[in-house]
This record gives structure tokens, C-alpha cells and sequence, in this order.
């Protein structure tokens, strides 16, 4: 996560709200040692798809993610092109979608992790 890239203290209103966990997959900046540099203000609506809707900046599109959720994540929409969170509870529901997202990948990618490191085990 860039430093210079705080959006002037709302990404730490979003870490405040969100207790400093990964709303996807719940992993605490506190319990992981305090390394704040695997945590980013993620935008629901992705910023940069391919359509001219970005998502804004604003504490109803951003979630705190951990560094691997947000890589999953990438550019998916939650809103699959509809407007960005205006309430608690539809920023809610676009984690839990996203959320849908980020664990198949992270599923298929883990899968792939365990087959390559059994395939590179000694005496294999
Ligand atoms: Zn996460």
C-alpha cells in the first residue's frame, strides 16, 4: 500500500470502522503483527474498471483489505455495473459478493500452491 496514497485520513476512517480486519477474510492488522503494510482501503466499486463508473472515493465504497483479498479481488464489480454502496447494509452485501469472488480464486490458487510444493517435495 503507497504511503502517499492515505485520500487525506478517510482510508483510517475506514480502518477505525472496520477495526483494522480484513472485511473479507477477517485477518487482523493487530494479531498480524502490527504489519500495516499488508492492509489497504479497497474500493467495493473498483476505481478503475473498464466503464467510465468508477468507484468513488468515499467511506461507503472502501473496505479494509488485507493485501491478498485485495489482490483476489482485482477489478470485479460487486455491483456488476450498478452504483457504488450508499448504506451499511448494501456495503454489506457487495462484501459478501465480492467476498464470493476472492475465495474461489484464493481456493483454486491455494489448491494450485499445495499441488506445486507436493510435486517439488524431497524424494518426489
Ligand atoms: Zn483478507
Amino acid at each position: 500500500m503507497p504511503k502517499d496514497d492515505w485520500r487525506g485520513g478517510l482510508d483510517w476512517d475506514v480502518f477505525v470502522r472496520d477495526r483494522y480486519t480484513c472485511r473479507y477474510c477477517g485477518l487482523s492488522i493487530k494479531a498480524f503483527k502490527n504489519r500495516w503494510d499488508l492492509f489497504a482501503a479497497d474500493h467495493l466499486k473498483p476505481r478503475n474498471p473498464k466503464s467510465k463508473t468508477g468507484g468513488p472515493d468515499t467511506v461507503m465504497n472502501l473496505v479494509t483489505a488485507c493485501v491478498g483479498c485485495n489482490a483476489l479481488k482485482g477489478n470485479f464489480d460487486p455491483t456488476n455495473g450498478g452504483p457504488p454502496p450508499e448504506t451499511a447494509e448494501e456495503q454489506e452485501r457487495l462484501v459478501q459478493i465480492a467476498n464470493g469472488h476472492i475465495k474461489a480464486k484464493r481456493d483454486k490458487f491455494v489448491a494450485d500452491c499445495i499441488a506445486m510444493q507436493e510435486s517439488r517435495a524431497v524424494g518426489k
